[in-house]
């Protein structure tokens, strides 16, 4: 038994120190809560630009006609459409997540877009219902940040691929402009919580999004979470001054 599944086993949610089972709780209520307003909360918060964020992701990935790709966490399925248009007919997407408020906003947008060929399946990330080496490609956009244990996740993606395959992480991170942290604090804990209390009448949930982005791992020590359950060749790409980050690993072995 891994320690982060030892019962009594604690862990952060944003800035407090719960149990593990606590954390998973916690998390499906956050989003619960904002799926109905998530879309709009994530082009106000970002300005937009989370969309190029996941343009980067998606052109990172090079998904070709033909592939499967799993979106893990996927939720409203930003990732998952434009894959599904990639793959073509012959190929195939599943968009997957924990939360079934959020996995029911996905199926309706992508309804609305006429994309209606693609499975969802409700799953966690730690424990991927899919055969070994099932997918070419799979991707975690601002997910893993909210996964209890972040280690079972990584294995359960990298077993979840074919050889050969890959896994793209994008996740907010560590700024690494400097001068860029002290502005970001002051936005991401005065304005965001301010935002979430007037637009999604959910402070809370908005305080826990700045906090957990302030405990999830840094550039470096994703890369070697990366690295130490297998993915080879391992690479990070810093995107607007390092408030994001994609790390991208492949799965080897034969
Ligand atoms: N990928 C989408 C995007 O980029 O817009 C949604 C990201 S949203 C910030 C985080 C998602 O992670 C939520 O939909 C949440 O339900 C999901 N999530 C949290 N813990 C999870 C877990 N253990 N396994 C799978 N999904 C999880």
């Amino acid at each position: 038994m891994s320690d982060a599944r030892k019962p009594g086993t604690t862990t952060h949610f944003g800035f407090q120190q719960v149990p593990m089972e606590d954390k998973r709780r916690r998390v499906a209520g956050v989003f619960d809560s904002v799926a109905s307003k998530y879309d709009v909360m994530n082009d106000l918060m970002s300005l937009g630009v989370h969309r190029l964020w996941k343009r980067f992701v998606i052109d990172l990935a090079g998904v070709r006609a033909g592939e499967k790709v799993l979106d893990v966490a996927g939720g409203t399925g930003d990732l998952s459409r434009e894959f599904s248009r990639q793959v073509g007919p012959r190929g195939l997407v599943v968009l997957s997540d924990i939360n079934a408020a959020m996995l029911g906003e996905g199926r309706r947008r992508l309804a609305d877009k006429g994309v209606v060929n693609l499975p969802i399946v409700q799953a966690n990330a730690e424990c991927l219902p899919f055969a070994e080496g099932s997918f070419d490609c799979i991707t975690i956009g601002f997910g893993l940040r909210n996964v209890t244990d972040k280690d079972a996740a990584l294995r359960s993606m990298y077993r979840a691929l074919k050889p050969g395959g890959r896994l793209l992480v994008l996740e907010f991170s560590k700024p690494v402009v400097p001068g860029l942290s002290r502005i970001y604090d002051q936005y991401s804990f005065k304005l965001l919580p301010l935002m979430g209390k007037l637009v999604a009448n959910d402070e809370d949930s908005y305080r826990y999004l700045a906090e957990s982005i302030r405990m999830h791992p840094d550039q470096g020590t994703l890369k070697g979470m990366m690295e130490s359950v297998g993915f080879a060749r391992a690479q990070v790409y810093n995107l607007t001054g390092g408030i994001v980050a994609v790390h991208r690993g492949f799965r080897l072995d034969p």
